[in-house]
């Protein structure tokens, strides 16, 4: 379960707040979806194992081989925030909905679709929650 203390959450502007980017301490990063107060889905990771070199470099203990960093700065940017970023221009985009299927205590999951493919299936395509991606402005 998600233990705040533990964590940064960040919102991300003109996104509905289902989405939140959480970084843990001990280096897992991801893109969390949030719903009736439990972590639904986890939707990518961007996880980081820190460690400095002898030399006094950072690298990801999690890649092999790894890139080696001139700062810790340098590998979280490199390694978690620009992946992270280039995921979200990917993904976000107002032709697009969050759908979340499942049973708290069950399986839960979540997924981005285009909208269009949110008709074919029905109004919530079997979704136990649905919303578009971007939130117009003044609402929630
Ligand atoms: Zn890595």
């Amino acid at each position: 379960m998600l233990r705040r203390r533990d964590e940064i959450v960040l919102g991300f502007a003109g996104i509905t707040p289902k989405l939140q980017f959480c970084i843990g301490t001990r280096g897992a990063a991801g893109i969390m979806v949030l719903h009736e107060g439990i972590v639904w889905d986890i939707l990518v990771d961007f996880d980081v194992i820190e460690q400095r070199t002898a030399d006094g470099r950072y690298r990801c203990r999690l890649c092999e081989p790894a890139d080696l960093f001139p700062s810790r700065e340098a590998l979280w940017t490199s390694h978690c925030l620009e992946p992270m970023l280039a995921w979200t221009n990917e993904h976000f985009d107002a032709s697009r909905s969050l759908l979340l299927f499942g049973q708290e205590g069950h399986t839960t999951y979540a997924q981005i679709r285009q909208t269009p493919d949110v008709a074919v299936g029905g109004p919530k395509a079997g979704a136990v929650y649905y919303c578009p991606l971007v939130q117009q402005a003044g609402t929630t």
